[in-house]
């Protein structure tokens, strides 16, 4: 792979940090053979783009192998059920589930609660600004920001362009936090580190979702962008 850099020559004239308004630009970028590689070619896909449920399962068991999760005693009691109310100290509910699971699941479906807050806030905001502004407000966060959606990039394993864009990702999400609330009702799961995993899932899917929120306000609405703001001129030592 060859990167051209297009000659431009500049007079930078004296002094280059009293230089302003020069340009780097950095041209094509092609294979040895010549052609052209489009930007979405440069990085191969990986094993599990829009990950499911259980498809990350063995990373999270590594994970809450090496970090085991703790329970606190938060409820004796599952009352999430017409079979119940089940009482659980040192007993099973009528479903079979145990204590330790039954805390897991309460863990899961805490987390979905807390993903739908602002997955549910994500889409509102992105309809709104796709009804205001149109599909194709660019994702375009400046010259300092290389990957705008650095967690839609590695999970859904594409680079949205623009509010559209945004779109696939967010029905993903939502697909997702479906298939996870629907492991809480009665007899879906009965291990405790399944939910723990599924808990995991969710958490990736909160995140996703605020990254699609955030990014959609940032480029509709102007707001800052993380822009460097550090004087040249100014760096340095003074020797008194
Ligand atoms: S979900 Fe299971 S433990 Fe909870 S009330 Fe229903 S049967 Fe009992």
């Amino acid at each position: 792979m060859v990167i051209y850099v297009p000659p431009k020559p500049k007079d930078f004239k004296g002094n280059f940090w009293k230089t302003k308004d020069f340009k780097i630009s950095i041209g094509k970028i092609t294979d040895k053979n010549g052609s052209e590689v489009s930007e979405d070619t440069l990085t191969p896909m990986g094993p599990t783009p829009k990950p499911g449920v259980t498809d990350l399962r063995s990373w999270d068991l590594k994970l809450l192998n090496r970090y085991e999760p703790f329970y606190a005693p938060f409820c004796d009691m599952c009352c999430l059920c017409t079979y119940g109310k089940c009482d659980l100290l040192e007993k099973k509910g009528a479903c079979g589930i145990d204590a330790e699971a039954q805390q897991a699941r309460m863990m899961l479906l805490v987390c979905c609660i807390g993903s739908a807050a602002h997955i549910g806030h994500a889409r509102n905001l992105l309809e709104h600004l796709i009804k205001k502004y149109g599909e194709d407000v660019p994702l375009d966060l400046g010259m300092n920001i290389d990957i705008e959606t650095p967690i839609m990039t590695v999970v859904v394993g594409k680079k949205p362009k623009n509010l559209e864009d945004l779109r696939e990702a967010l029905d993903y999400v939502e697909e997702q936090i479906s298939h996870l609330l629907s492991a809480c009702h009665t007899g879906q799961e009965g291990n405790s580190i399944d939910f723990e995993s599924k808990s995991l899932h969710a958490g990736l899917m909160d995140n996703l979702g605020k990254e699609i929120g955030d990014i959609a306000q940032i480029v509709a609405l102007n707001l800052p962008k993380g822009d460097v703001r550090c004087s040249t001129g100014r760096t340095g030592t003074r020797n008194h």
